[in-house]
């Protein structure tokens, strides 16, 4: 029997603001579709995040025993300056910038993405379709949608009707909460410049002023499409017009995944969601991360330690996915070295435990009930993907582990197996977390340098400067460099 048969998952649906249980429109199939990247600049590790938190839900699907289609796309168009459908295309912004063609610097962040994504060992979504690639299914829909009524063209521009949408009994609002009519009578009277009737309207397609560089042709204008469309489209076109699972940022519920299931709704008539799942943000310094404001930390500078104005060293993959695992995907999150180095000390104990197992003996009784916390691991993850949860009980398995290596409990071989298989399941395959290494020889490579801060320190008691020269240069020429101050030596890795 399939895994998802016994354990019965149970998602916290944004749409219903409870959680519910799991249900697929196809039986043990599931559809899930999260809005991708906008490729302008480097992904940071608040994007990261969230992009992780539905790599861990992919995997606990796929372990699960589902066969999923997971698409996320590529946002290489239509994402402009202003959610409010204003400002430039922040690709094209960029590409003015640095006076290169804008399919250069979707080219050059999508690799990027690439990159971090393996790095952190990203498992790869099924399809990953890009807006630029799907125009013409996008003015398709447009059409569709203009055909309903429901959409009106103005100056080559074509904007949802967003008033015209709720008088036919439909509710755009409907998933973050935002009441149309008050908002109408609490915002600005458009300022004249405005084309649409409405200031809550939505751009579907946008003339192209004489600046902008990345427009196609349509029956409007030359002219390229609103942001929120891609993505309607995208999930329809390789999902169907029902899907399973809807994802993305907090920040996206409004406007952008509202905009969707009215676009959605308005060309099938159905609901295109049943379970919109938002991951909360990743905080530094009390902000969110964000590209905008600059408050920020790249993936990459984690692995290398490069970012010292934030880091005291470098930190490996593992203890990244486990930091970010060890909160759950709707909690907001703080970013910090001393997180970091708490999640090392935590994770590292983890992967000793690992390694312990191999080593073990057995006997004719296990003192710990093996397969009640078995049980107890897939229902933290059953429980809307409670990986905080999980990992508590992955540590009561440690705890348990250590006391085996000391003769203080004993196990079954038949315990010993299911011990190891659940472990490697949850610690490897749904939580991703990889054991690199780095952290042991981190801690040895530490040890080796106080050593020889020591072994310098007694040189200059000795008024041996030759040597206590001699120690410094010879470990900064490999990139050591040691620093003296009043509390003593401390040093750097570059
Ligand atoms: P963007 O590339 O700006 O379209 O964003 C990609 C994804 O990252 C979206 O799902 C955002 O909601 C998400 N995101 C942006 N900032 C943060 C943050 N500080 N923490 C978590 N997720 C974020
Ligand atoms: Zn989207």
């Amino acid at each position: 029997m399939e895994l998802y048969k016994e354990n019965q998952l149970k998602i916290y649906n944004s749409l219903s603001k409870s959680k519910e249980i799991f249900k697929t429109v196809t039986e043990g199939r599931v559809g899930m579709y999260v809005c991708g990247p906008t490729v302008y600049s480097n992904v940071h590790l608040g994007n990261l995040r969230t992009f992780m938190s539905f790599d861990m839900v992919f995997r606990y699907l796929l372990h699960l025993g589902y066969k999923v289609r997971y698409v996320r796309n590529i946002t290489d168009a239509g994402h402009l300056e202003s959610d409010a459908d204003e400002g430039e295309d922040k690709i094209a912004k960029k590409a003015r910038l640095e006076e290169i063609e804008p399919m250069e610097v979707v080219q050059r962040y999508t690799v990027n993405f690439h990159e971090v994504t393996a790095k952190y060992n990203f498992l790869p979504p099924s399809i990953e379709p890009t807006a630029t690639g799907h125009i013409v299914e996008q003015i398709e829909m447009i059409k569709e949608i203009m055909d309903k009524g429901l959409a009106y063209e103005v100056n080559g521009s074509v904007y949802f009707d967003v008033i015209k949408y709720n008088s036919d009994g439909n509710n755009y609002g409907i998933l973050s909460g935002r009441n149309v009519e008050d908002a109408i009578h609490n915002t600005r009277a458009l300022d004249g410049q405005s084309e649409k009737r409405n200031p809550q309207d939505f751009a579907l397609w946008k003339k192209a002023d004489e600046r902008h560089i990345m427009k196609w042709p349509s029956p409007w204008s030359d002219g390229f499409p609103g942001w929120h469309l891609e993505c309607s489209v995208m999930s329809s076109k390789y999902l169907g017009d029902q899907i399973d699972i809807h994802g993305g940022g907090m920040d996206l519920k409004f406007p952008h995944h509202e905009c969707e299931i009215a676009q959605s709704h308005a060309c099938s008539g159905v609901q295109p969601v049943n379970y919109w799942m938002h991951a909360n943000m990743l905080l530094l310094n009390g902000q969110k991360m964000a590209k905008s404001t600059g408050n920020n930390i790249l993936p990459e500078e984690i692995l290398t330690g490069s970012n010292k104005e934030i880091l005291s060293k470098a930190f490996g993959v593992g203890v990244v996915r486990f930091f970010i695992m060890q909160a759950h995907y709707r909690s907001i999150l703080d970013f910090s070295n001393e997180a970091l180095l708490a999640s090392e000390k935590g994770f590292n104990k983890l992967m000793e435990a690992v390694g312990i197992l191999k080593e073990l003996k057995v006997t004719e009784k296990s003192t710990f009930n093996v397969s009640e916390w078995k049980q107890k691991c897939y229902d933290a993850m059953s429980d809307d993907f409670n990986t905080p949860i999980l990992i508590a009980n992955l540590f009561e398995a440690v705890k348990f582990i250590n006391q085996l290596k000391d003769d203080k409990a004993t196990i079954t071989a038949e315990d010993l197996e299911v011990l190891k298989t659940t472990l490697d399941v949850f610690v490897f395959d749904v939580l991703g977390l990889v054991n690199d290494g780095k952290e042991q020889s981190s801690d040895k490579l530490e040890g080796a340098v106080e050593l020889l801060i020591k072994l310098r320190k007694e040189a200059r008691e000795n008024k041996d400067w030759a040597l206590s020269d001699q120690i410094r240069d010879e470990l900064l020429e490999i990139g050591i460099q040691l620093k003296d101050g009043r509390e003593g030596t401390s040093f750097s890795v570059n």
